[in-house]
Order: structure tokens, then sequence, then C-alpha cells
């Protein structure tokens, strides 16, 4: 087949083939071994000689066909799963970088990212300057050293919900020779595909619109295969000279477009072991078969949800791309034609204490860390995701100590928008 299938088809065929006679839905292949043989056979694996299925640490067949399909609906060359989002993050940074390394990255992203940056990486010598998204190109160019090897961001941002000129990103990033990755988790490739603005890699957490049933915690790093690890040689070492943990391979050489995800495979994956189960990945395919049309319906009804909070007293400021007048409605309209996603980070009048009085009196609408599946839910992240950052780094990452995240489900918006007047006391 050579035409491009569109992302609806992706969701619902992507990734599993199966030939005839075999299983019409994806197998499980619960099993942590394959067989061979010979003892040949299998030390050409572990040579990287061939390629081939012997420990579902580094690779199983259910988790590939699911990272196949991820990696269709992005457009990239190669794609993985990892056992969460937080090991897609890491992995993808951990990739480029080793103690002594530097990247940059937007300062309004997710708690745990943010964590794992500051505090975690930090601590294994790889250093981050946290920058301002919305500034201009000569601002965040001055947070480039001559050690930095990424620059990261998210193309909607949970929980400010703020939209990533992905566009510009790419252009500093590719200007100072590094490439741009974006963690695609909220718009979804469904929403936007951040190949298609010049990012080079993408990262996901699974557990959120992907999965969409709050079932499995899981991630994916997607490579678009377009950034020329060669033309950097020097700031790349990791994947343009040999592997001494491979007798000396070169992933540039031995696998030319795939480097940056094999190498991922069989050296991080292998070294420290963020392999989903291969049921998780069974279930994130299930997810993914609708994911076309839950996005959509999240999205028409947090539009509507958006809508009627900005029109009531009680509110103090909602922040949704899809509201004419939004900070980000006119970068919405160029990224997230189709729509954004179903969160709203929004205050009430009488800040903190108001915003928790409202959500102890929703019923409808749960409380839960969790954000993005069917079910709509809330959560206040000053005291709860976030609640390790000082208040500085709260302002710095786009929390308001009052901001409220509405994670607008799939139910009836009616049941959705009477839940919140009553909890609003109207
Ligand atoms: C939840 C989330 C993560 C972390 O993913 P886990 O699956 O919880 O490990 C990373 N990025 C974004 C944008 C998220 O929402």
């Amino acid at each position: 087949m050579t035409k491009k299938l569109k992302p609806a088809t992706l969701c619902v065929q992507g990734g599993w083939k199966p030939k005839k006679g075999e299983s019409r839905v994806v197998p499980i292949c619960q099993s942590t071994t394959f067989k061979y043989e010979t003892s040949e056979q299998m030390a050409r694996l572990f040579d990287l000689e061939e390629a081939g299925y012997f420990y579902t640490r580094l690779q199983n067949p259910t988790c590939d066909v699911v990272a196949a399909k991820i990696a269709a609906l992005e457009g990239g060359v190669a794609g993985m799963l990892t056992s969460s989002g937080q090991a897609a993050s890491f992995f993808a940074v951990l990739n480029l970088c080793s103690a002594g390394d530097h990247i940059v990255s937007s300062a309004t992203i997710y708690g745990g990212t943010y964590n794992l940056f500051a505090v975690t990486m930090k601590k294994m010598g790889i250093e981050v300057t946290f920058i301002d998204q919305d500034a201009s190109e000569e601002e965040i160019g001055q947070a480039f050293r001559s050690n930095t090897k990424a620059l990261f961001g998210e193309t909607i941002s949970n929980p400010g919900v703020e939209v990533l000129d992905i566009e510009k990103f790419a252009r500093i990033a590719h200007s100072h020779g590094v490439p741009l990755i974006v963690d695609n988790t909220f718009a979804t490739p469904v929403n936007c595909r951040p190949f298609e603005w010049g990012a080079d890699i993408v990262t996901h957490s699974t557990t959120k619109y992907m999965d969409g049933h709050a079932t499995s915690v899981g991630g994916a790093i997607v490579d678009s295969g377009n950034f020329d690890w060669e033309a950097y040689a020097d700031k790349f070492p990791g994947l343009t000279q040999p592997d001494p943990s491979y007798h000396g391979l070169t992933y540039t050489k031995a696998f030319g477009k795939n480097a940056y995800i094999t190498k991922a495979v069989v050296q991080l994956m292998r070294d420290l072991g963020s392999s989903p189960a291969p049921m998780n990945a069974f279930l994130l395919n299930l997810g993914l078969e609708t994911l076309h049309l839950r996005v959509q319906r999240h999205c028409q009804n947090a539009q509507r949800v958006a809508e009627f909070l900005a029109a009531n007293d009680k509110v103090a400021w909602v922040n949704y791309p899809g509201l004419p007048g939004n900070k980000y409605h006119e970068l919405a309209g160029k990224y997230l034609p189709d729509g954004s996603c179903g969160v709203i980070a929004f205050g009430l009048k009488g800040g903190r204490d108001e915003s928790i009085r409202f959500m102890d009196s929703l019923k409808l609408a749960a409380i839960v860390t969790h954000v993005a599946d069917a079910r709509t839910s809330v959560l206040h992240p000053a005291s709860h995701t976030h609640r390790q950052l000082s208040d500085e780094q709260l302002r710095e990452a786009g929390v308001a100590p009052d901001l409220i995240r509405l994670s607008v489900g799939i139910e009836d918006v009616e049941d959705i928008l009477d839940d919140i007047r009553q909890a609003l006391g109207e």
C-alpha cells in the first residue's frame, strides 16, 4: 500500500497486519522469552546482526505492533513503547545526553517532567535551563551552551493548557544544531503531528488520551528520522561513535534513520528496563482504536464547558485555546485546527479556598490525579501534582495557586454542565 492512510484509519488498523490464518485482533504475546534452534541464531541477535525477539525487556511483538501504530500516526520512521510517560521523557533525553551535558526546556511542562529534569537528571549531571516558551527566539537562544543537546516542550502544556509555537522551537533548536523533542500527550497525533512542523522526536504519556480509559500507565517515543546526527557527530557521540557494549557497533552507520530508536531500545531499555507489559500494550491498542472519535468528543464537550465558564460571574479566568481572545487562540488555529484537547484550566473568584470548595462539591466529576480519560475529572495542581514546587517554580510552570484543571470527559455535555452549575451553587 503506497497511499498514506488518514489518522482515523491508522487508529483502527495501523500496526497489525495479520497474514492468512492469523488472529484479526493484535495477539497478546505474554512471554518473557523466545525460542531459537541453534546457539548461533541467538548469538546473531545479541550482536544486532539480525533483528528478532529474545527477551521482552528489550522487545516484544505485541508492544512493537502498538509502537508501530503510534509511529504511523505521528508520521515517524520508528517508535517504541515505554512503561510510563516518565520513562519516555527520560529515555528521549538520556539517549542524547551524558553527565556534563545540558538541555533547554520550556518551563511550562508537566510537573513530573519538571521534577525529572530539575532534580533527578541534575543529580545525574545533566543540567536543564528552563525558559519561557513565549519568549523571543533571541531570548530563548541565549539559554543554549556548547554542551546543549536538545530543546524540549509540550504541544499543549499540562496543566496550564498553553500552546507551543512548534515551528519557532524547531528553528531555535536547529539553528543550534540540536533536535527538538515535543511531548505530544495532550494534543495526540489526531489533533497535531509535530513532525509536520519541524519537531524531530515526539514523546507521549499514552496513559492519557491514547489509552483513554485510565486502565494502564504507559509511554511512547517516536523518531521522525529527520535529524542528521552525523552532521553534528561531535555533539552526539552516543549515536555516531562505536558502542563498546555492542562490540564497537555505530548506530548511525548500522541503522541509518532507525539509529535513535534502535539505540534507545538495545542500550537504554536493555540497561534500565522500563518496558511495558504486553497486556498493557494490548489495552493501549484498544484505546487507540477509538482515539479519533474520543478526541473529537472531548474537544466538543470542552469547548462548550469553556464557553460556559468564560461567561460565568463566579469564574475569575479561563484558559482554553478554543476560546476567542485566549492568549493561545491564534497558535491553536495554526497547530490545532481540529481542536486542542479536553483539558481546561480555570480559576474561581475567591481563589484557592473557593477552588477547593467547588471541587469538593462536584458529583459527576471526580477528584483524581489522572487527566485525559473518558470520565470528567478535576485536580488542583498546587495542592496535588505540583505540591513539591515552590511558589516561584509554580509560577514558572504556569500554575496559578487557584488553577483548577478540569479534564472534560465524553459524557453528555449537559450532565457535565449541570454538575458544574450545582457545584458553583447555581
Ligand atoms: C502524565 C504526563 C506525563 C507522564 O506520564 P506518566 O504516564 O504518568 O508517567 C508526561 N507528560 C505529560 C504531558 C503528561 O500529561
